[in-house]
C-alpha cells in the first residue's frame, strides 16, 4: 500500500461541465447574431427540439429553461391535484415541483439496491386522495418500470417520471423517455448532457398531445387569448445552441463515465466498509451519471461525514446525494410521514457521491481510490 498520499493540487470537485469545441458553438453564435432571434421558438431551439424527437424517438417534447419549471408546469398541464406519492431520496426541486401546485407530497420508502421507490410501498401509500405518482430514477437507475406502470393503472393514476439523471439510458433498447405518462429531464450544467440550464418535457402518450399544447402556450394560446394562469420558462436560443451542439457528444460522454465507473468497482470492491450498489441489470443501457457509495462506519473505521471532510483536506469534494432527505428539510418536515422511511433514512446517513465527469483523469480516480484506502486502513488500526 502506498502511504502518506499528499493532496491533490487542484482542488477536484463532484462534476465538472463538459465543454464542447469552442468553435462548433461560435459557429452557431454567428448565426443567431445573423438573424437577432434570441428568443420564443426561434430557429435554433427548433432544430433543437426534432434532433432530440429523432435521438429518443419520441414525438412530443417541449423544452424549457429548466427542469424543475418544466416540471412544475407539466404537473399543472396534466391538472394533477390532492396527494401524490413521492419519493424523499431526490433533489429537493422534485417536491418544490408538487409545492408550487399545491399539491401534497407523500414520502414514500425506496428500495435498498439503486435508491428508487419501493413498489409495495407505493401501494400502500395510496389513498382516494392520491392523483399521481411523482417517481425519480435516482442517479440514472431506472425505477421499476413495469410495477409502476401496473399500479398507476389499477389505481388510475398518473404516473409521472423526474427523469433529471437518466439522460441517454435505455431500457431493451428503448430510450427510458418513452415511459409514463410525463418526462421530465434536466440539462442543468451539473448533469451529464447539459444546455447550461435547461429542462424538457415528454410525454410519451399522443392522447394526451391536448395537454402538450397548452404546456407549449402556457402564456398565450394566441395573441389575444390566454386560457389560463401561466408562467415564463422558455428555452432561449443560446441554452439551445449549447445543446445543439452538446447531443453528439452524448455517447462519448457515457463511455468515458462507464470506464471511470469500472476502475472505481475494480479499485473499491475489496475495500472493507465500502458499500457499491450493483449496476443496473443486463438490459439497461446505464448512463454512469453518477458514482454513489455506502460507508458503513463500523466496518470502515470513520463514519460517511468525517470521511466527506477527510477527503477535502485531499482538496476532493464529495457530495451526500441525497442527504439531508426532503422530508427533512424546514419546509417539508410538516409534512406528515406515514411510513418510517427506514431504507430512505439509513441510505441518507451513509451515501457519498464521487467525482466522475469527462475530464477527469484515470490517475486522479487511482489516487482517491488510494486515498480511500489509506483512510480505512489507518482509521481501522488505530
Ligand atoms: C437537477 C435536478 C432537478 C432540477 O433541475 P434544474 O434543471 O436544476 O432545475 C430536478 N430533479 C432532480 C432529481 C435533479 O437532479
Amino acid at each position: 500500500m502506498k502511504t502518506n498520499i499528499k493532496p491533490f493540487k487542484k482542488p477536484i470537485y463532484v462534476t465538472r461541465p463538459f465543454m464542447p469545441p469552442l468553435d462548433e458553438f461560435c459557429q452557431g453564435l454567428e448565426e443567431i447574431w445573423g438573424n437577432k432571434w434570441l428568443t420564443n421558438n426561434g430557429p435554433v431551439l427548433q432544430r433543437y427540439t426534432k434532433k432530440m424527437r429523432d435521438f429518443l424517438d419520441v414525438e412530443n417534447i417541449t423544452m424549457f429553461n429548466n427542469g424543475t419549471l418544466a416540471l412544475q408546469i407539466g404537473l399543472q398541464g396534466l391538472g394533477i391535484s390532492g396527494e401524490v406519492i413521492t419519493t424523499p431520496f431526490s433533489f429537493v426541486a422534485t417536491t418544490h415541483a408538487l409545492h408550487w401546485n399545491k399539491i401534497r407530497p407523500v414520502f414514500c420508502d425506496i428500495e435498498p439496491d439503486h435508491y428508487t421507490l419501493d413498489p409495495e410501498k407505493v401501494e400502500a401509500a395510496v389513498t382516494p386522495w392520491t392523483t399521481a405518482i411523482l417517481a425519480v430514477h435516482v442517479f440514472g437507475y431506472p425505477c421499476n418500470l413495469d410495477v409502476l406502470a401496473d399500479i398507476a393503472r389499477r389505481h388510475n393514476l398518473k404516473l409521472i417520471y423526474d427523469a433529471a439523471h437518466a439522460f441517454g439510458v435505455k431500457i431493451d433498447g428503448k430510450s427510458i423517455a418513452q415511459y409514463g405518462d410525463l418526462n421530465m429531464f434536466s440539462f442543468h450544467a451539473t448533469k451529464l448532457y447539459h444546455s447550461q440550464e435547461g429542462g424538457m418535457l415528454i410525454i410519451p402518450n399522443p392522447s394526451l398531445k391536448t395537454e402538450e399544447e397548452y404546456l407549449k402556450n402556457i402564456v398565450f394560446k394566441s395573441e389575444v387569448e390566454v386560457v389560463m394562469p401561466g408562467t415564463n420558462a422558455k428555452m432561449n436560443e443560446m441554452q439551445a445552441l449549447m445543446g445543439l451542439t452538446m447531443l453528439k457528444y452524448v455517447p462519448q460522454l457515457i463511455e468515458k463515465r462507464r470506464a471511470i465507473t469500472k476502475l472505481y468497482r475494480e479499485q473499491l470492491q475489496s475495500v472493507p466498509g465500502i458499500h457499491l450498489p450493483p449496476l443496473p441489470s443486463d438490459e439497461v443501457d446505464y448512463n454512469y451519471a453518477y458514482f454513489p457509495i455506502e460507508i458503513d462506519e463500523r466496518e470502515f473505521g470513520v463514519g460517511r461525514d468525517q470521511l466527506y471532510e477527510k477527503l477535502k483536506e485531499y482538496n476532493i469534494f464529495t457530495r451526500r446525494y441525497f442527504y439531508p432527505l426532503i422530508c427533512d428539510f424546514a419546509c417539508y418536515r410538516n409534512v406528515p410521514v406515514a411510513d418510517p422511511l427506514e431504507t430512505a433514512r439509513g441510505v441518507a446517513e451513509q451515501i457519498l457521491a464521487l467525482p466522475i465527469y469527462y475530464d477527469l483523469e484515470f490517475e486522479d480516480v487511482e489516487r482517491i481510490c488510494d486515498i480511500l484506502l489509506q483512510i480505512n486502513m489507518h482509521n481501522r488500526l488505530t
